[in-house]
Formats: structure tokens, sequence, C-alpha cells
């Protein structure tokens, strides 16, 4: 999780606002951005490793379906919208760390409906390092979960700004002295973390996770996972799984852009022996050879 800076922006930084590169302490939107208003936006988050975008293209293409379930244009075209986000991480000089995006509808009189005539859509980028160690000790020794009912909205397959529920749910967590937060659909069954798909190892062996709908969010990570399993012939269900489950999972774990973590905990109870399993390891590496060999090949 990203420390908070207290209202002092950090020296030296870039961002990205609306066609322009800007000092990170003066980048700001208009008081009237339907995102800011109205939370009338979408994002997406990349991973940088090595000074190179993870999953590249991947984002985009869920960035681009975001936009078109919402109708909002793409500000400009993909490939020159990649251009500015290699420039960004090279003008911050990141090697590891977080790119995040925002395109919000833009700047229009406030009012609910989408405006007749579309205001160009607003750009925000911004990237900052994450220290090497931040995720590795995750990564490494695992997290804990609570779960929560998901009171989130019922098209969670946007990766719209609206993150109201997800950042209750986290603080929850992080208030229980637990990492991330499971969401618990009506039915009892889970449907992902806050800001991470949720995975089980159950009691069969086979890795499972949800389906894609419009209860989850289509997590990049959850995607190169799901594939890279499939060509090492892992046995891979997508079916829901609920608390009850859990308890005879052998493993679990949680995948985002900031990569595949174990889970060792879910509500107080140790899942499975109660530390990284073999099989999340195997997942961990599978994912690191995956997502490097396309970043190399797509020369990011
Ligand atoms: N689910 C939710 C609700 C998220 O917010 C995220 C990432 O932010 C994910 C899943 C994981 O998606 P990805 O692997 O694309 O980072």
């Amino acid at each position: 999780m990203s420390k908070g800076w207290n209202g002092r922006p950090p020296a030296g930084r870039i961002a990205y606002v609306d066609g322009r590169y800007v000092p990170h302490g003066r980048a700001g939107v208009h008081v009237e951005d339907r995102g800011l208003q109205l939370g009338d936006a979408v994002y997406e988050v990349f991973g940088v490793s090595g000074g190179q975008l993870m999953d590249e293209s991947e984002h985009l293409d869920r960035l681009e379906r975001s936009l078109r379930e919402i109708e909002i244009a793409l500000p400009m075209r993909r490939a020159a919208l990649q251009l500015v986000l290699r420039e960004l991480v090279r003008r911050n000089a990141v090697k590891d760390g977080l790119l995040y995006l925002q395109i919000s509808r833009g700047v229009a009189r406030r009012d609910h409906p989408i405006p007749k005539v579309a205001p160009r859509p607003g750009l925000i980028l911004t990237v900052r390092s994450v220290p090497p160690g931040e995720f590795e000790k995750r990564r490494r020794d695992g997290v804990t979960v609570i779960t929560r009912l998901d009171e989130r909205w019922g098209r969670r397959d946007i990766k719209t700004v609206q993150l109201l529920p997800n950042l209750l749910a986290k603080t929850a967590a992080r208030r229980a002295g637990a990492y991330e937060a499971w969401l618990v659909d009506q039915e009892g069954l889970v449907t992902e973390g806050s800001s991470t798909n949720a995975w089980i190892v159950d009691g069969q062996g086979n890795l499972r996770t949800r389906p894609l709908s419009t209860a989850i969010l289509p997590g990049v990570t959850r995607r190169v996972i799901l594939e890279a399993a499939a060509e090492a012939q892992l046995p891979v269900v997508e079916v829901p799984f609920s608390p009850g489950e859990i308890r005879t999972a052998r493993e679990a774990f949680i995948s985002s852009a900031t990569g595949v973590m174990p889970v060792t905990q879910v509500d107080g109870r140790p899942v499975g022996e109660g530390k990284p399993g073999p099989v999340t390891r195997r997942v961990q590496e599978l994912y690191a050879l995956t997502s490097a060999g396309r970043a190399a090949k797509s020369g990011t």
C-alpha cells in the first residue's frame, strides 16, 4: 500500500495531465471534472518492473473495454498513449513501481446524464517507485484476509474509480490487522478481494477462482495466471467458492498488478498449513516467467 504524504507532495516527480508533463505538486484537474464530481471515470494500474510496464497490452485492452462500457473515447490513439506511458516512466526514472492511469469523461456543467456533446476526456497519469522490498516480503511470507459483505454495485467488471465500498472494506481489513478483505455476495460466495482477485487450491487440489461475469473485475494478472496454468497443465476450475470451502482449502492466494501473494489466514483461521503452499509458489513462478517473457517481447 502507498504511504500517505500528508499534504506535501514528493519533490521531483512528474505527472501527465491532459497532454502535459507537469510537476507532481502542481498537477491538478478542474473542479467540474466529472471524474471528481461523479466518479464518472475509469482507471488502470500497471506494474513497472526493471523500468518496463508489465502486462501492458492486457491492461490497455481492459482500459478500452471499460471506456466502451461507459461510452468514453480513448483521449488519444493507443500507440501514442503507449509512448506517453513509457516516457513518464523514463522521466520519473522508475525502475520498480506502479503507474496509475485515470480517464474521466471530462469537464462539464454538473448534471447527472452523460452530456449530449461529449467533452474532451481527461487523462491523468502518475507513476511512483515502490521500494523493492515492499511487496517482496508479502509475496514471500503471505498475507492475511478477512471476509466482508460485498456492498459494491452490480457492474464490477468495469474498472471504475467508484472505489468507496472497496476502500471501506480495505480499511476494515487493515483495522482487523489483515492485509485484504474478500467480499462475499448475497448467495454467500466470495466474489474477489477489494483490490485483488481471490483464489484457493481446493480440497481436490484444483486451482479455483470465480468465473468472469459482472460480479468481478477481469483481473489482468488473473488472466495471465489462467493461461500459464493451462499451459503448465495445472488443474484449474472457474467456480465460485464459499467461506466454508476456504476452511477445507489446501492453499489460498490473491493476484493483482502487485503480484501473487499467498494468503495464510482468513478471518483469523489458518488456510491449509497456515503458510505459503507449493501450488502458490508454482503459480508465482509461472506468472513471473510469463509476464517477464511478454514484456521482453513487446520491448517496453
Ligand atoms: N479486483 C479488483 C476489485 C481490483 O481493483 C483489482 C486491481 O486493482 C483486481 C481485482 C486485480 O486486477 P489486476 O490483476 O488487473 O491488477
